[in-house]
């Protein structure tokens, strides 16, 4: 079983990578893909390179062992959609491996926006992890076949459960962390030392 986690990550947080290092022990992952989205197709483009978000994250894990920086969606040119994601991890794993594809209680409520979502299914599971802020949705009539509460069903099948995941609530944003920096606030215990140093050092979200 892998797992996939994408984001924006401007800047990767704790919350972030708690939920990363959680996921992968509760299920037993070989790995945890963390995938910069190059240009995320379903919110405000981000102001900060994806190189410089890419440069943040590979420093954030660079201690941990079975997460790992993928920088695929950076090599592919136009929107980075999540179905053409997985369908590229899903080439390099055989087709019965499990994929577990994990998202924000947040980014759940917009799935059904997002291109060819269907098809993720198909691809691999979704887990929904839970953050603070977002109470766990009720159940759209279009996941109930997808949906259990049986979390041994993921590795049994390679792809097409719907499952949610508690993880520590970690109440953090990457929004308030740029904001504290356009502030010359401490961001100081919501994200690595090593990914302040980096963002002081490339004067990153000096501005709101
Ligand atoms: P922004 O504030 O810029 O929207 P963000 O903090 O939500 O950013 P993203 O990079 O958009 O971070 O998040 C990537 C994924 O991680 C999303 O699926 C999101 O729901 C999830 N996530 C982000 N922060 C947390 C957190 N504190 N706890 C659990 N999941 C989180």
């Amino acid at each position: 079983m892998i797992g996939v986690l994408g984001g924006t990550f401007d800047p990767i947080h704790y919350g972030h990578l708690r939920s990363a290092l959680e996921v992968k022990e509760l299920f037993n992952l070989k790995e945890v893909h963390l995938i910069p989205s190059a240009m995320p197709p379903h919110r405000e483009q981000p102001n900060t390179r994806a190189t410089d978000r890419l440069a943040m994250l590979k420093l954030a894990i660079a201690e941990q062992s079975g997460l790992s920086a993928d920088d695929r969606e950076l090599k592919r040119p136009g929107p980075s959609y999540m179905v053409d994601t997985l369908q590229s991890i899903r080439l390099e794993v055989s087709t019965e491996t499990p994929i577990l594809l994990f998202i924000g209680t947040d980014a759940f409520l917009h799935l059904q926006s997002w291109y060819q979502w269907q098809h993720l299914f198909n691809l691999g599971h979704i887990v929904v992890m839970t953050r603070p802020g977002f109470k766990q949705p009720e159940i759209d009539p279009c996941f109930t076949d997808m949906h259990t509460d049986n979390p041994t069903e993921l590795a049994l099948k390679p792809a097409g459960k719907l499952y949610f995941q508690a993880v520590t609530q970690l109440d953090i944003s990457a929004t308030d962390i740029r904001n504290r920096f356009a502030q010359h606030k401490n961001p100081g215990f919501l994200l690595p030392d090593t990914v302040i140093a980096y963002i002081k050092q490339h004067q990153l979200y000096q501005r709101h």
